[in-house]
């Protein structure tokens, strides 16, 4: 049994003890049971039945997200080769609520305003089915970096990461998107069972800091909501300044925009408007996930909409006319040298863009990216080196092997030997090869005398 007095910063539990009363009992005690584990299927990659099939290890539903599993941590589930082919992602199993709070359509325009590591971004794209676009933004350069691995790990095609500040954002996207994702950064009293890093750096001066902050964050992210659109607010803290406060200060000044239920209520607890000073009315209907009332860490999900008083607005900006030359460069290079079918790039929406030696196929509906710092334009479809092309790695994920004649499927041992960096036999004399483990695309090789040369990116290289 852990006492949280033991581990828990004193001022935050006088604090949860005045907030929660009776019910603080309840919640000390979460503190001496172990956290909860969560990974999310990639709902892009194959089917229910088949993903069920196919993980080496038990799984159990997660009820407030369609595609999130309970797994036991004795598994490992980073540790596996299914994880670098992009079958999975590992998230804490609350923090899966905010996007089934967001239900993004496929189709749509939808901004993820703090988006590094990614779990909420590669939820959203999964969702979307390749349609549409999505744009990941991550302030911090290094955490956007991640960000930019992980979209390309899972596979998907319609996403642009970007790093910029909030308000550069607002700035190039004004009334641009159908729903935007707000996963704040916040005081993370909601992870102080799990990381002992949050329970160090907290303090009631943080909290003061994270709420002033998740103000001016939400206050740009409303300027990029199109009229009749979505906006989620979520946080992983309990304290009611970065919650109910944030939320209800926000919608004191923007009367163009409401609180909307969120429909799967029963599973979570109503915000609590007599914890702040001044609620707004509704504010009963944003959410609470509480680690003594579900499986899962502390969690915050408000969910906004933006009225429809106003015209909508268009960005202005035709969508270009793609490049003729260089789409059939790059058209005959997928379908004569990795044998895509016939049409794959001409039946895939958005532009081709080339970014130095890199060439990229830019979602449809994108405006242009002059001005803001871009790590991913797109999918990354081929590298040019000395006029000849190789295939992206991320070109390799997002592939659906079925529809790929030039594969290679690899045994366990194989792959391992593949993801460190190896070569691997083959019966091929010589061309690209697409290398598949348990239906899931690793990368591409090149075979040449019986043996496959590794592409796999030296830095993404590993040791399972
Ligand atoms: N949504 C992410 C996920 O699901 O993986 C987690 C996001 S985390 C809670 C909040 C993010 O906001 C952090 O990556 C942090 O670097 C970023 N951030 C920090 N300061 C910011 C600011 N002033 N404006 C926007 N984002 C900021």
């Amino acid at each position: 049994m852990t006492d949280e007095r033991e581990i828990l910063p004193e001022a935050f539990i006088e604090k949860m003890r005045r907030l929660l009363g009776s019910e603080y009992g309840a919640f000390a005690a979460s503190y001496s049971q172990g956290r909860q584990y969560g990974l999310r299927r990639n709902l892009q990659k194959g089917t229910e039945q088949d993903f069920i099939r196919m993980m080496p290890f038990p799984l159990e539903k997660i009820s407030w997200a369609r595609e999130g599993y309970y797994y036991d941590a004795v598994n490992q589930p980073g540790r596996h080769v299914l994880h670098e082919a992009g079958a999975y992602y590992i998230q804490e199993p609350s923090a899966m609520a905010a996007v089934t709070a967001l239900d993004p359509v496929p189709g749509e325009r939808i901004l993820d305003l703090c988006a590094a590591p990614g779990g909420k971004s590669t939820q959203i794209a999964g969702r979307m089915e390749g349609q549409g676009l999505l744009v990941a933004n991550e302030v911090i350069g290094d955490r956007a970096k991640i960000l930019s691995q992980n979209v390309e790990r899972m596979g998907i095609t319609n996403c642009v990461v970007c790093a910029e500040k909030p308000e550069r954002m607002a700035l190039l996207f004004p009334g641009f998107f159908d729903r935007i994702l707000v996963d704040a950064p916040c005081s993370g009293e909601g992870m102080f069972r799990k990381e002992e890093a949050a329970r160090r750096e907290w303090s009631p001066e943080v909290v003061q800091m994270c709420a002033d902050r998740q103000a001016l964050i939400l206050e740009e992210a409303a300027k990029m909501l199109k009229p009749g659109g979505m906006l989620v607010y979520s946080t992983c803290t309990f304290s009611p300044e970065e919650n109910e406060g944030t939320i209800s200060a926000f919608l004191q000044g923007h009367e163009e925009y409401s609180i909307e239920e969120i429909a799967c209520k029963d599973l979570f607890s109503p915000g609590r408007a007599e914890w702040i000073g001044q609620p707004v009315p509704g504010i009963e209907h944003t959410l609470r996930l509480w680690p003594h009332f579900l499986r899962g860490e502390g969690h915050y999900v408000a969910r906004l909409r933006k009225g429809r008083e106003t015209g909508l607005w268009e960005s202005g900006q035709k969508e270009p006319v793609r490049d003729k030359k260089l789409c059939k460069l790059v058209g005959d290079f997928l379908t004569e040298e990795l044998e895509l079918e016939a049409g794959w790039l001409e039946s895939r929406p958005g532009q081709l863009l080339r970014f130095g030696e890199q060439i990229y196929l830019v979602p449809e509906g994108m405006i242009s990216l002059s001005g803001v710092k871009v790590l991913r334009p797109g999918l990354h479809l081929l590298t040019e080196k000395k006029n000849r092309f190789e295939p992206a790695h991320a070109l390799a994920l997002s592939l659906d092997p079925q529809k790929v004649s030039r594969t290679k499927i690899l045994t366990e041992r194989e792959a391992k030997a593949y993801l460190r960096g190896e070569s691997v036999a083959c019966q091929e004399e010589r061309g690209w090869l697409l290398l598949v483990y348990e239906g899931y695309p690793l990368g591409f090789g090149k075979a040449s005398g019986g043996q496959i040369k590794n592409h796999y990116p030296k830095g993404l290289r590993k040791n399972l």
